[in-house]
């Protein structure tokens, strides 16, 4: 209605306002919801001036990935390609940067990135920092806390968690920086369906709960997959022997419900797995009610992730039901004959 609260429905609607409020409150910032985590990464890409360099993980999520290397492709941004659990060489990166983008842990390689440092330095050196903050949810992890300017969702995987949406957010520290986000958000029309937001806002109740069980659930996976004789690596910031497991426990509330394993045998191996599971999933998403399993590597854009990695998403289901489901794919892999 003209002059009434929400002018037009692509300018802003109630359903909008009620989740941007809760994932706000969560985050310790102000909340914009977008179409999905991609249009997220978009409108915070698209803030930047043409010529901007962008320091970003070399492991970054690959739809990220394909982003900046597009746009560095058309030359519209610098790109610079950092290990973000190497805080020296990713600050060393900064200088002359305009923003320096975080994922931790990573998608899907689980390296930690030392948040709070890389923030204080990357500012120190002139760079906005924005975290996507996917795989901790606020209930592990508030980069904002720590000194994040932006914290970018995909709402899709675990604050939905239903895997019944596509969604997307940018939580701002500042109002200013919001308003920009709500603005872009407005003229290029990635605005979400008001329904879709109500099923994230409904996703969210149970977040906590949700999130405990995962998490519980993949380290008991995590410990038990590491004794299994098909599994060569498990990377789970959970277990003692990941390189960032010190750093995780001092800055995670949890070490989270997803995992990623290498399967002896690579990429053959690692697909008899999915293709054994019966109650695990096989998808390319996560942070959903059931369990979910995907070889990486067979995405394009994916090469530098190793043939044979599994990543894990831990599902509700019982933990004893997932690893006799996961260990007899896993042995059957491990000899065909079987
Ligand atoms: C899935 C994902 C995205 C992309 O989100 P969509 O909702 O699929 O657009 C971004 N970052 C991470 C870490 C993801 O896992």
């Amino acid at each position: 209605m003209a002059d009434g609260p929400f002018v037009y429905g692509r300018t802003g609607n109630p359903s909008w306002d009620a989740f941007e409020d809760a994932l706000g409150a969560l985050e310790g910032g102000a909340a914009v919801v977008f179409s999905s985590g991609l249009a997220a990464i978009s409108a915070v890409l698209a803030g930047l001036d043409d010529g901007a360099t962008v320091v970003a993980p070399g492991d970054a999520y690959a739809g990220t990935r394909r982003l900046l290397l597009e746009a560095g492709a058309r030359r519209r941004l610098t790109v610079r390609s950092v290990d973000v659990a190497d805080t020296q060489a990713t600050l060393a990166a900064c200088p002359g940067a305009d923003l320096l983008w975080l994922e931790s842990p990573t998608n899907p390689m689980m390296a930690v990135a030392d948040l709070a440092a890389l923030t204080a330095g990357a500012h120190d050196a002139g760079c906005v920092v924005a975290v996507d903050n996917t795989f901790a949810t606020p209930l592990l992890q508030r980069p904002l806390a720590l000194g994040a300017d932006l914290v970018v969702h995909s709402v899709t995987k675990f604050l939905a968690g239903h895997s019944d949406v596509v969604l997307g957010a940018v939580v701002a520290r500042t109002v200013e920086a919001r308003e920009g986000l709500a603005a872009h958000r407005t003229l290029h029309g990635a605005i979400p369906g008001p329904m879709e937001v109500f099923l994230a806002l409904r996703g969210l109740r149970t977040l906590a709960v949700r999130l405990e069980r995962s998490q519980h659930t993949a380290a008991e996976l995590a410990r038990r997959l590491a004794t299994h004789p098909a599994v060569e690596i498990v990377r789970y910031p959970g277990l003692a022997g990941h390189p960032g497991h010190g750093l995780a426990a001092r800055q995670m509330a949890g070490f989270g419900g997803v995992l990623a394993f290498d399967v002896r045998g690579g990429a053959a191996a690692a697909d008899a797995v999915c293709a054994g599971v019966r109650l695990i999933v096989p998808s390319t998403s996560l942070g959903g009610v059931e369990s979910q399993i995907e070889r990486r590597n067979r995405w394009e854009g994916e090469e530098s992730t190793p043939a044979g990695l599994l990543r894990l998403s831990a599902g509700l289901e019982h933990v004893d039901d997932l690893w006799s489901d996961l260990s007899s794919a896993l042995s059957a892999a491990l000899d065909p004959r079987t």
